[in-house]
Parts: C-alpha cells; sequence; structure tokens
C-alpha cells in the first residue's frame, strides 16, 4: 500500500498536520516518534496556547492526540530511522519496517540543548526553563539567570529583563558570541548583569528553584546565586539527522524552505520547530502544520493522486 501522506512527528505541528489531512480526506499515517507529544511534555503550565488560560504541557498534549486519534488518524509509535527520497514514492523506515508515501510533512521539532546537570531535570518546568518568551511571565519581580553567550541568550536576557527583578547571564567565556548588536544590548542594559567566565554547576531547590551554584572557571571558586529562575539559552537541535542528504538543511540542521513549507524535495514539506529558526512556540508549530498539509492536498491533487 502507498500512502498519500505520511506525517513524521507528533508535536503541536505532527498533530494539526494529522488533524487536517483526516479532514482533507488524505486518510495520514503519523509516525509518533519516540518523544510522543513532543517539547511541550517537558513542561508544566501553558499559558500562551489559545483557547487555555493554563493547560499542563502534557495535558494540551493528550488533547491535540485525541483529537487526532477521535477522526481516525492511524498513528504507530517509533522513530523512523531512514528515509529515501531519491525514489517515488517515498520510502521510510520505521525499524525494519518499510512504508511508501506519495507525499511526506516532516514536524520532527528541534530539541533544546541541556547543561545536563540532575537538578536540571528534575526541576524543569519548576523554575528551570528553555523559553523565556514562554515561561518569563511566571517570574514577575523575580530573580533569574540566564545561561548562554549567543544571540538566544542575548534575546533571552532583554525579554526578561522587562518583567523580572533582576537578571544575570552566566557566560563560559570572556566574551559573547552573538551578534553585536545584540551584545550591545544587553551590555548596555543596566538591569542585566554578566559574570563572565562562569559556569552553572548545579541547580539549587527541593520542589522549585530556590539558587544556583555559579563556579568561576579563573579561580575555581563557587559561590550560590539565590535566583527562583535558571533560563537555560544554550541552543536548540533540528531533529534532521535522519534526513541529511535528502534535502536541504542549513548548517545549523534546520530545513531550507521555499519560505513556506516546501522543502528542496517536491512533495516533501515541513513544518514546526524543525524549519523554525526564530519563534519556537506550540502555535506557531500548529500553524506550519496546518499550512503543511494543506500543501500536501495540493500537491496531491496537481499530481492526480487525489
Ligand atoms: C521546556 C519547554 C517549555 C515550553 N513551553 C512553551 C509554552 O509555554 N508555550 C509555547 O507556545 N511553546 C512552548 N515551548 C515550545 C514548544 O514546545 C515548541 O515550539 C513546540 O513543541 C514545537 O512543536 P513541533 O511539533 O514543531 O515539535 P516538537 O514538539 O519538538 O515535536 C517533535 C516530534 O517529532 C518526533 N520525532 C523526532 N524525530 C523523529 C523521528 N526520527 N521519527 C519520528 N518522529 C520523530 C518527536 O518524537 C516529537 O513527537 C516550550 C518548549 C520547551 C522545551
Amino acid at each position: 500500500m502507498v500512502e498519500k501522506v505520511i506525517i513524521i512527528g507528533s508535536g503541536p505541528a505532527g498533530y494539526t498536520a494529522a488533524i487536517y489531512a483526516y479532514r482533507d480526506g488524505l486518510d495520514p499515517l503519523l509516525i509518533k516518534g519516540f518523544e510522543a507529544g513532543g517539547q511541550l511534555m517537558l513542561t508544566s503550565a501553558v499559558e500562551n496556547f489559545p483557547g487555555f488560560s493554563s493547560i499542563l504541557g502534557p495535558d494540551l498534549m493528550e488533547k491535540l492526540y485525541q483529537h487526532a486519534k477521535g477522526l481516525g488518524c492511524r498513528m504507530i509509535d517509533g522513530n523512523v530511522s531512514k528515509v529515501d527520497f531519491s525514489v517515488y514514492p517515498y520510502k521510510l523506515f520505521v525499524d525494519q519496517e518499510q512504508y511508501e508515501t506519495y507525499s511526506v510533512v516532516i514536524a520532527t521539532g528541534a530539541s533544546a540543548k541541556w547543561l545536563g546537570l540532575p537538578n536540571e531535570k528534575r526541576l524543569m518546568g519548576k523554575g528551570v526553563s528553555g523559553c523565556a518568551v514562554c515561561d518569563g511571565f511566571f517570574f514577575k519581580n523575580k530573580d533569574v539567570i540566564v545561561v548562554g553567550g549567543g544571540d538566544s541568550a542575548m534575546e533571552d536576557a532583554s525579554y526578561l529583563a522587562n518583567m523580572v527583578k533582576s537578571v544575570t547571564v552566566v557566560h563560559r567565556r570572556d566574551s559573547f558570541k552573538a551578534s553585536k548588536i545584540m551584545q550591545e544590548k544587553v551590555l548596555n542594559d543596566k538591569r542585566i548583569r554578566v559574570l563572565w567566565n562562569s559556569e552553572v554547576v548545579d541547580i539549587l531547590g527541593d520542589t522549585k528553584v530556590s539558587g544556583a551554584s555559579v563556579k568561576d572557571l579563573k579561580t575555581g571558586s563557587i559561590s550560590k546565586i539565590p535566583v527562583e529562575g535558571v533560563f537555560i539559552a544554550i541552543g536548540h537541535k533540528p531533529n534532521t539527522d535522519v534526513f541529511r542528504g535528502q534535502i536541504d538543511i542549513d548548517k545549523d540542521g534546520y530545513i531550507n524552505t521555499n519560505g513556506f513549507t516546501k522543502t528542496s524535495k517536491e512533495g516533501v514539506f515541513c513544518a514546526g520547530d524543525v524549519q523554525d529558526r526564530v519563534y519556537k512556540q506550540a502555535v506557531i508549530a500548529a500553524g506550519w502544520g496546518c499550512m503543511a498539509a494543506m500543501e500536501a492536498r495540493k500537491f496531491l491533487a496537481e499530481k492526480k493522486i487525489i
């Protein structure tokens, strides 16, 4: 059997693509991936997804899952381990199982990079965050740390400075690698202090973050900084390794598109964080999922497959 469309990924982009594709009569097959539900499974309250003033990330993803499943979308567990877009219909492999399809929506997301500290995982959603725009609101009038020295760390520090009590940027080197304009914004902002040559070596707190241990990399001394929030802003890794050599991918691993959802391969579309270098928000990922499904439908109609 050749599928009309296979959707890869079960985050907001993948489930939305599935809902649209199903309602368009494409009978989509969705491959959920090892991290079913995607990044929002890692967080607690989500307060910026329209229609929900506050909902737990995993509950929101359960609702999206139930919506797609309730319509009748077919879903399988597992990761796509290999694709072959050089033949048509395209081939996809999940473990040893081979699937054929006339079109594909890639919605494999991007994984936030973390420091790898044991307490970081334990306190995630309880003061540890990977997203200032998502969680900054919860830290009004509180002290926070931002870890990193690139554009996203500068962006997060400037954003947070407008709402929190104090921002301390902790950076391992003696200069930022962010663009000059972003650096200047941070360095000229009196509300932000920078700890150069410093590293967060532990995050403190029982049920929520109460501080961080920061090591001075020049002297080796460790000091405890009382904060209620630790924002990790050391970048994202798009989940695109499996597509390398099959479609155009930029140097950071994001899928290159035509500006919308088309990849460099006809009939292969993408949606969500896997191609989003800027916004990385669930509602936007969902929007891209809708667009990709609509494009897939148009493509299949033009090819007279439907
Ligand atoms: C801690 C945290 C808190 C956040 N809070 C908010 C918030 O409050 N509000 C907000 O709008 N956004 C928030 N975000 C951002 C939001 O989670 C993302 O923008 C959104 O999840 C992106 O959706 P996506 O569908 O593109 O990808 P993802 O959610 O990353 O989902 C990707 C999916 O692809 C699957 N996958 C990956 N590789 C493969 C493969 N090889 N084969 C099959 N499947 C694969 C994964 O299993 C996963 O299901 C937060 C992110 C984090 C990390």
